[in-house]
């Protein structure tokens, strides 16, 4: 095995490891999905985990990635969908962490005419839409998955200026400004999907979160953005000792 050459702070990688673990306990990630995170010496570089189920990652398990999604002096296994992120942090210079998950309750927003909307203030990110992308209109003859550079920006494409891009039968991808953002916005997506579902049982229609409240809700939760993210990572942890 090669030597594996980091530029990314110990902090980021710890923290890359920690999101790996809350995400898998708070059921947003299970053995498939994958956090990243932008290099903080190295803006052209990513880093995330050799292919591996994110409950079990420890840094020893994170590589740098170059711009292109390759391992950079590594030869393990990466991500099949390593893609994602690489295109997304090239189209999008101000993203510093990406999550890709196949969060159950937004599945059913990706293969109807439903749209996924903020119904309360701890997803007011969503404000500004959730897209969808379609991989067909890429690629007809295809498996779902994002496993090479062209369906990686075709999706990053699609992503737009948005926190949030469902993919039609197979999950989402949630962008940050951190690596605690993106786990935030991941957690609280698939919690909005949850009671979206749920108020449709309701007497109709659903009030839906307006563009301003949306604005001014997110500027809101970036400034207590800490409290979760320390109480989910004491929780992951003290599920680790168990
Ligand atoms: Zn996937």
């Amino acid at each position: 095995m090669k030597k594996s050459k980091v530029s990314a702070s110990k902090a980021l990688i710890d923290d890359v490891v920690a999101a790996s673990r809350v995400l898998a306990q708070q059921g947003v990630l299970d053995a498939y999905g994958h956090v990243s995170a932008r290099s903080d010496r190295r803006p052209d570089r990513f880093v995330m985990s050799r292919s591996r189920a994110p409950a079990l990652v420890t840094a020893a398990d994170v590589m740098e990635h170059d711009a292109n999604s390759e391992p950079v002096g590594d030869d393990r296994k990466g991500f099949l969908e390593r893609f994602i992120h690489g295109e997304i942090y090239r189209a999008r210079p101000e993203v510093m962490a990406v999550v890709h998950s196949h969060s159950p309750s937004v599945i059913p927003f990706g293969v109807t005419q439903s749209k996924l909307k903020p119904i309360y203030h701890m997803a007011s990110f969503l404000w500004s839409g959730v897209p969808l992308f379609e991989i067909r209109d890429t690629r007809p003859d295809n498996d779902l998955l994002i496993r090479d550079i062209p369906l990686g920006k075709a999706l990053a494409h699609s992503l737009g200026k948005c926190t949030c891009v469902l993919m039609r039968g197979h999950g989402m991808t949630v962008v940050g400004d951190s690596v605690a953002e993106a786990v935030f916005r991941s957690i609280y997506t698939e919690m909005n999907a949850k009671l979206q579902i749920q108020a449709g049982q309701l007497e109709g229609p659903i009030a839906f979160l307006s563009d301003e409240e949306g604005k001014r809700s997110t500027g809101t939760n970036r400034s207590t953005l800490e409290r979760p993210w320390e109480l989910w990572k004491k929780a992951a942890s003290a599920k680790g000792r168990s």
